[in-house]
């Protein structure tokens, strides 16, 4: 079967550098915040061009602490993506902060910034665009929304870590840096994985980095002085020695997966049963997922078993909007609330994608997806 990622190859090109790190680890028994941790901190902030990083347990705890640490109160609005993965609308619910939730662009999956316009409100404190599989949201007018209506701006990035977005003035900038928050994942089958759960949030804002520390550790700044509540998040130290290793092929593993997707596009953007995804103008694209839309009358399901059966994998990224979650059901929104992300939530599919994904391997994925549909389509 071609996997949807291949991790166990990807370790077998790293293992010197992996066990090198890990072996430190446990030979100075520092497993919790160790030197491995704060290495990786400074060295993940060096690549994000001098973000201050702070890790965390996971990608989740740092959407719930970036919300923390801007005081955020219940009964504020946060308006974020309906195209998402549940992480980001979880964080804002548990928190009991309210969702305000936009459609997205069919073409780019990411949240439609005349929307955020419309949906902004006297309660609303934050706009939390998603860089969802891996490309920039549209930067510029939800940062200069923000700054208009006063709101922070919390990026969820654990999908896009090393995408640029490209300014109107022909500068980039990191994904997760240009709001006041970044919010990432080391998930394994993430773009920089460790091999359990990770996570960190990035900014720029010395003081708000005290702030995030703090939240993240107890609500101390002082040892055993508990200033407010706060969670117990880290990051392993076993995992920063993983992260560690990996880091310094991130941008590699970035562009195996774009020269993936362009070999996709190339062999499958004349088909007229799908349509392959478009990178926006304004940011680059890591690929975490490369997602077909596919043509209505083209059954999904029956195109995955014909995939399957030619040792395919494929995954549905999402299969179910956010407003239609039973714990996420809300009077305010029905079906037909968010006609585009319900549309996507039916069409969508994703291939196989990932480091190891060479362009010989795309090419034959490509060529079995195109003989699935003439099994189905004649
Ligand atoms: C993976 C992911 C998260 C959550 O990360 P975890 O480390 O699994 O908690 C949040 N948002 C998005 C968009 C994600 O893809």
């Amino acid at each position: 079967m071609r996997p949807m990622v291949d991790l166990r190859t990807q370790y077998l090109h790293i293992r010197d550098e992996v066990e090198r790190n890990m072996a430190e680890v446990i030979e100075n028994t520092a497993f919790i915040n160790g030197p491995q941790v704060h290495a990786f901190a400074s060295e993940l902030g060096a690549y994000l061009d001098g973000a201050e990083v702070i890790p965390c347990a996971n990608g989740t705890d740092a959407l719930q602490i970036a919300m923390m640490a801007l005081g955020l109160q219940p009964g504020d609005e946060l308006i974020t993506a309906s195209f998402t993965y549940v992480a980001t609308a979880e964080a804002i619910a548990l928190l009991r902060l309210t969702p305000v939730l936009v459609d997205v662009d069919p073409e780019t999956f990411a949240l439609d910034p005349a929307q955020v316009r419309a949906a902004i409100g006297p309660r609303t404190r934050a706009i939390v665009p998603v860089h969802l599989f891996g490309q920039c949201a549209p930067m510029e007018p939800v940062l200069e929304l923000a700054k208009e209506h006063n709101l922070y701006v919390i990026e969820d990035t654990a999908q896009a870590i090393g995408a640029r977005y490209l300014d109107r003035n022909g500068r980039s900038h990191h994904a997760g840096t240009m709001g006041d928050i970044g919010c990432t994942s080391f998930f394994p089958s993430k773009n920089l994985g460790c091999y359990g759960d990770g996570g960190a949030l990035f900014t720029r804002n010395a003081a708000l980095a005290e702030r995030i520390r703090m939240v993240a550790n107890h609500g101390q700044s002082v040892q055993y002085h508990h200033d407010e509540i706060g969670v117990n998040s880290r990051l392993d130290s076993l995992q920063a020695a993983v992260l560690r290793a990996k880091l310094p092929h991130l941008d590699r593993y970035n562009r195996t997966r774009a020269e993936a997707a362009a070999t996709y596009n190339r062999i499958l953007g004349d088909s007229p049963w799908l349509s392959v995804p478009k990178t926006a103008p304004y940011s680059t694209h890591v690929f975490h997922q490369y997602t077909l839309r596919l043509h209505s009358d083209l059954d999904r399901s029956k195109l995955r078993d014909a995939l399957t059966a030619r040792g395919v994998s494929s995954m549905i990224y999402y299969p179910i909007p956010l407003h239609r979650q039973k714990a996420y059901l809300d009077p305010r929104y029905t079906e037909g609330s968010f006609p585009v992300t319900e549309d996507l939530c039916r069409r969508v599919l994703s291939l196989p994608i990932h480091s190891e994904l060479s362009p010989e391997g795309a090419t034959e994925i490509a060529q079995l997806v195109l003989d699935a549909i003439r099994e189905l389509k004649g």
